[in-house]
């Protein structure tokens, strides 16, 4: 049977932790199509592995329109809405699968699916739940994905039971836990930091957007109770949360860390700086659905501190591969710091079972073979 045509549908040019995942995916599928609604770094990136991308000529600036708007906001929107969908439409019908990576392009690629009479396969890199999504929005994507997809592939078991607890259909439910490749490196973590100027002594990091619920605020609150402890913080307001970042800087003042957090912005060398790090910290305060972060330092052999929401419990499993604290808790937080700071005796045993997890449960090989069989089945 020859390999079926697909279109891969995303609504940013932004890269954040799902575009991550889509790079990694579309591997098989060199020749392959994605459809973009706006251009962005995520276009140099698929059309690098080989894909033919499109970017639609309606969709500049839909990524503002905030997940939680209301359906009466978006109006004035329909026009531009129905435009891509006719778009969308087209390219769907010169292809055998649509593969829509996030929950904007899926509502529309379920449409323009139905109207192509093509299967459409979900991708869905969110806990849905209220803390992201609003009422009317969470009752549309539940429908459409009951009614409209051949599969829909969540990246853990907390992110399949939020969307069942919905009322999402189990059965069409695939767990497919993100895969991830770290390049090797030999350098010490002391060769990194003299390269990239990091500061000595003592080191944690956070590599996430800014955004309030990733909680870096939580981070800089623990390190105001954690002195001689300094923290390089990566990533950027990638989603409209720039007064979030601004609050961030404003914290930093008033508590006085001026000369111990280091904000880097926007970084494509994360593994590299994870490695001079001794310890990463993934502070987030609502439930993640995965954590690539994790995952990220298990295979660079740095210690993890991680809230315990979402999917950290179950890549960490339950603590053995890492440190979990509860969400929110900046208290916990710095008793965690010091305690990973002195490196206790049991923490070397804890970074080589973590490595070892890492590699054995979270390949990018096992992602693609996993994906690309439910592409050819759909
Ligand atoms: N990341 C990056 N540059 C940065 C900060 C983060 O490339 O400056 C990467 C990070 O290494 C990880 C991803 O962005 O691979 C974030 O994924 P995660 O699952 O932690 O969060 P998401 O963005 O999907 O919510």
């Amino acid at each position: 049977m020859p390999a079926p045509r697909v279109l891969f549908v995303c609504h940013t040019g932004s890269i954040s932790g799902a575009e991550l995942v889509l790079i990694d995916l579309v591997q098989p599928w060199v020749g392959e199509s994605a459809f973009l609604f706006e251009d962005g770094p995520l276009q140099q990136a698929l059309t690098a592995k080989g894909l033919k991308v499109r970017v639609s000529r309606w969709g500049e600036g839909l990524t503002d329109v905030r997940r939680d708007s209301s359906i009466l906001k978006a109006f004035p929107l329909i026009g531009r809405l129905g435009a891509i969908i006719a778009e969308l439409t087209r390219e769907a019908r010169r292809h055998d699968v649509i593969y829509a990576n996030s929950q904007k392009a899926f509502v529309l690629s379920a449409v323009a699916a139905t109207l192509a009479r093509r299967p459409l396969i979900w991708h869905l890199h969110d806990i849905i739940s209220s803390e992201h999504f609003g009422a009317t929005q969470r009752r549309v994507q539940v429908a459409l994905a009951n009614y409209c997809t051949a599969k829909v592939v969540v990246p853990s078991q907390a992110a399949a039971d939020a969307f069942i607890a919905q009322g999402g259909r189990k059965e069409l439910v695939a767990i497919v836990p993100n895969g991830l490749d770290v390049p090797p490196d030999v350098s010490t973590p002391l060769e990194i930091r003299r390269e990239l100027k990091l500061p000595e002594g003592p080191l944690v990091g956070v590599f996430s957007r800014l955004a309030a619920w990733k909680g870096q605020h939580i981070v800089l609150q623990a390190l105001a109770k954690t002195p001689g402890v300094s923290c390089i913080i990566a990533g950027a307001a990638l989603f409209g949360e720039e007064p979030y970042a601004e609050k961030l800087n404003r914290m930093v003042a008033d508590l006085g860390l001026g000369d111990r957090v280091h904000f880097l912005g926007q970084r494509g060398d994360v593994p590299r700086l994870m490695r001079a790090v001794d310890a990463m910290i993934h502070p987030s305060i609502d439930p993640e659905p995965f954590g690539r972060t994790l995952v990220e330092a298990m295979l660079a052999d740095v210690p993890v501190i991680a809230t315990d929401a979402g999917a950290a419990s179950d890549i960490l499993e339950a603590g053995k591969a890492g440190t979990l604290v509860p969400p929110g808790d900046a208290d916990a937080l710095a008793a965690a710091i010091t305690k990973v700071m002195l490196r206790p005796p049991e923490l070397a045993g804890q970074l080589q079972y973590a490595e070892a997890r890492a590699r054995s449960h979270y390949s990018v090989d096992q992602m693609l073979q996993t994906v690309s069989g439910l592409i050819g089945r759909a």
